[in-house]
């Protein structure tokens, strides 16, 4: 039963564990499968969005001659580049600049000319490299908007490939805030556009303050990105130390990546809320077969208990009952068998014997006379001694000694012929007269305790009483023939 409760328990527990952790993998691989979609969704997004600031940059390149000569026909609000930005709604504004870094025109309705962008980072990598591609920079305000945004600039060459100028565009933070702003999230999720030398550009739901830092080293830049472009994965986010899922895609035209994390903690516990009602309701079905196997093996212990207790009663019933039976068959001054185990002994013996059975009948001769002579306890004490002999007298484990009554006893020889038995009742009266008991009254000239014996044997089918009756007139004829002799059914005597 504790072994089957074991095997149920660790059943149970295994089975459970193993469709928990299957649940929790399912929920990882679909958290997984969904940050990358959703990572990937991210960098469409912001790959069309730097495309079409790139196409009106790409314009302005194109009609670069036309804005180095007219420049107030591309400023302003309704000037041509005002035109290029109006179907832009990330487009905080479009600029020129000379290769001084002066504005020369801008989209925005305002007088700027006194200012000058030479110190920005983006003009100075167009100013140092003859790239032909659009650079990304890093977050900055801007100094017309006062507003956060990402440039995106063009190196402007003139004819012969040197460097004329830049012309920018102004991608607004606000334009990806609310983008993100539109996915549904648990507070422990982000979403973040960074460029591929990890800083970040934007990130919800975090503050501004977070924006140009450096992730560089995140696992996702010193080690997935450059093992696939689009992936999954878990880490400890560098921003505020939490472990979230991630999803990341980098942009097929762009050096920019996003990223999607999903909070691990938050996870677990959505798993745990989701899952806590089937965990409950195994828990208590186990501790309910645990209730149960307890409650039988108790029942089992008690009934066990009561049986053995039982069975000790009933042991103790057959013994005592054994020993009743031996004390009601036993004689109580010589200990040997008595006159009923001589009955039923003899009964048993015939019934049914295919053999003879021969039975001696003793009589200790002048018995009443030793009594007179040495009063009634010398004469137990006799019958003791005389019984002490006929029980260590060499006899087959079938023959029975009993005491038949007063100072007469007999011996039960199943399977024995009357010769055999004669031999017996021989050895017996030697024996009696080797330990020479002293009996002065006696008539015989020994003066010794003696016996007398009759022999009968029957033949199969023999009646126990038949038996007795010729032992008993055998016997009679040993007496008659002067004692301490032995004589068999035909009346002679032996000895
Ligand atoms: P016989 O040689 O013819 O057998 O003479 P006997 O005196 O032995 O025979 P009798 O039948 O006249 O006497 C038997 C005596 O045995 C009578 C009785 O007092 C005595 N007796 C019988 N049972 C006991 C007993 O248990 N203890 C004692 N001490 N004496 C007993
Ligand atoms: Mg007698
Ligand atoms: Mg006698």
């Amino acid at each position: 039963m504790l072994l089957f409760l074991l095997f149920i328990s660790l059943f149970i527990v295994t089975a459970c564990s193993w469709a928990l952790w299957q649940s929790w993998q399912h929920r990882l691989q679909d958290v997984s499968v969904q940050a990358r979609n959703q990572a990937l969704s991210l960098s469409r997004q912001a790959q069309d969005t730097f495309l079409q600031v790139s196409i009106a940059l790409d314009e302005i390149a194109r009609q670069a001659d036309a804005v180095y000569s007219r420049p107030e026909a591309y400023s302003g609000r309704h000037g041509i580049l005002a035109g290029l930005s109006l179907p832009l709604p990330q487009l905080g504004g479009l600029y020129v600049y000379d290769k001084e870094g002066n504005w020369l025109a801008t989209s925005r309705d305002m007088a700027f000319k006194q200012m000058n962008n030479a110190d920005r980072d983006s003009f100075i990598w167009h100013r140092d490299h003859a790239d032909p591609g659009v650079h990304i920079g890093q977050v900055i305000r801007s100094r017309s908007a006062e507003e956060l945004v990402i440039p995106v600039s063009l190196r402007l060459n003139d004819a012969e490939g040197n460097f004329r100028g830049v012309a920018l565009g102004s991608v607004k933070v606000a334009f990806f805030r609310q983008f993100y702003g539109w996915y549904e999230q648990s507070p422990g999720d982000m979403l973040a556009l960074m460029n591929t030398e990890g800083i970040l550009l934007y990130a919800r739901p975090f503050p501004d303050s977070v924006l140009n830092r450096s992730l560089s080293s995140s696992p996702l830049f010193t080690r997935l990105l450059s093992q696939s472009r689009i992936g999954s994965s878990t880490w400890e986010s560098r921003l505020d130390g939490e472990e979230r899922l991630f999803g990341y895609a980098r942009l097929e035209r762009y050096p920019l990546v996003t990223a999607v994390g999903y909070e691990t903690q938050a996870m677990r516990y959505a798993w745990w809320k989701s899952n806590n009602t089937g965990i409950s309701i195994n828990i208590f079905t186990w501790l309910l077969v645990l209730l149960f196997g307890f409650l039988v093996l108790r029942q089992l212990r008690a009934s066990q208990r009561s049986q053995q207790a039982l069975m000790h009663t009933q042991d103790e019933l057959t013994r005592l009952n054994g020993t009743l039976s031996d004390l009601a068959m036993l004689d109580g001054l010589t200990g040997l068998g008595n006159r009923r185990q001589f009955d039923f002994y003899l009964e048993m013996s015939l019934r049914g014997a295919a053999s003879p059975v021969s039975l001696i009948m003793f009589d200790v001769d002048y018995f009443k006379r030793y009594n007179d002579e040495y009063g009634h306890i010398a004469g137990d004490r006799c019958l003791q001694e005389v019984a002490a002999v006929l029980k260590h007298l060499p006899l087959r484990s079938t023959d029975r000694v009993t005491r038949y009554g007063g100072e007469e006893f007999a011996i039960i020889l199943p399977g024995t012929h009357a010769r055999d038995a004669e031999k017996v009742a021989h050895r017996a009266l030697e024996a009696i007269r080797r330990a020479a008991l002293p009996h002065e009254a006696s008539e015989l000239p020994e003066k010794i305790v003696t016996l007398s014996a009759g022999i009968s044997a029957s033949p199969p089918g023999e009646t126990p009483d038949a038996l007795k009756l010729a032992a008993d007139q055998a016997l009679y004829m040993a007496k008659k023939a002067g004692r301490n002799c032995i004589a068999g059914s035909d009346g002679l005597c032996l000895l």
